[in-house]
């Protein structure tokens, strides 16, 4: 049994309050490399701005829980070494789908957890959701648990009206399951391709897609039934179309890639959401770096050469979210 706070790691329960009350929201960018770790806490460290790393169970299978949760131990020290006085730091694990899940990451030194049981019936969903609850609280470790279902790529269902959160279910919902936060679904997505075309118009003048706004609606409802009670919106990248062209244009194929335009998710940091999910975005700044050097420099074969510049433009898109987006720059001195 491991204690995050042996770590120098801080559950989010204080950072959401502040951000609640700020109007803005924390970011929580996936890691399961160096490069990638680097690049968040460079980024974290340079605009002071309070950092969720977000671990997946692809990513625990792919860079193993053990290395990973070391990985956020020396990301701590490393904040130090930038300068960063105080960093305020959380290992989170995204989408854990069971209670042996959340419970061995509990033991291992995450400080907060998500339970997404949102695919189960509501019932299973509350009873799975507490049992985490539960656990986790005796070692002050915070959860997130998922109510509404989102669409994307792990989804074969296209979003729809009726996915979306239930404004009338939120309050029971929080209540019985004691969760510390809630992530909703409000017509983000998970994945680079958010939206099919049919559900999007194109831009006459580029003939890019121009995707449906999220339901303020549906999270206005929410906030005024759990007045100050923290939000989580996860498939929240962007798509940036300068990474899908720089991407397309060296030899890739990503035609009609589409996320959420940023400046919705600068309007939803300003209400209850204090949390953004973004991955899609990141896979897309570092790929797009990878193939540029591929393509302009065949003859390169160093792996630092090509994840050299894929850091340095994660670093870029991460102090972009924080300082344009989200609005969490300045908030962990
Ligand atoms: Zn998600």
């Amino acid at each position: 049994m491991v204690n995050y706070k042996d770590l120098g790691l801080v559950n989010t329960r204080e950072m959401f309050a502040k951000a609640v009350a700020g109007g803005y929201a924390i970011p929580a960018f996936n890691f399961n490399n160096m490069e990638q770790l680097q690049a968040i806490i460079q980024a974290a460290a340079e605009t002071k701005s309070p950092v969720i790393l977000q671990v997946s169970k692809g990513a625990r299978n792919y860079a193993n829980q053990t290395l990973l949760r070391y990985m956020a131990e020396g990301a701590v020290a490393y904040a130090k070494e930038l300068g960063w006085e105080h960093p305020q730091i959380v290992l989170h694990l995204d989408h854990g789908d069971s209670f042996e899940l959340c419970k061995s990451c509990v033991d291992m030194g995450f400080s907060s957890v998500m339970i997404d049981a949102s695919s189960l019936p509501y019932e299973e969903n509350i009873a799975l959701s507490k049992k985490v609850a539960d656990y986790a609280h005796q070692y002050d470790v915070t959860v997130e648990a998922e109510l509404g279902v989102l669409a994307g790529v792990e989804d074969e269902v296209a979003a729809e009206e009726s996915h979306y959160t239930r404004p009338e279910e939120v309050i029971d919902f929080s209540s019985r399951t004691g969760c510390d936060s809630l992530a909703i679904s409000v017509g983000t997505s998970h994945g680079a391709y958010k939206f099919k075309p049919e559900q999007c118009t194109r831009d006459p003048k580029t003939g890019r897609l121009v995707p449906p706004p999220l339901a303020f609606d549906v999270l206005h409802e929410i906030e005024k039934k759990l007045p100050g009670f923290p939000i989580v919106l996860h498939g929240s990248s962007s798509v940036p179309q300068e990474y899908v062209d720089i991407i397309n244009e060296h030899g890739g194929k990503l035609p009609d890639a589409v996320g959420i335009p940023e400046e919705q998710l600068r309007e939803a940091s300003k209400s209850a959401v204090c949390k953004i999910n973004i991955d899609s975005d990141s896979r897309l700044a570092m790929t797009a770096a990878i193939r540029k050097v591929f393509d302009e420099k065949p003859g390169e074969f160093d792996p630092r050469k090509y994840l050299g510049p894929a850091r340095a433009a994660l670093k870029t898109l991460y102090i972009h979210k924080i300082v344009n987006v989200l609005g969490s720059a300045g908030k962990a001195r």
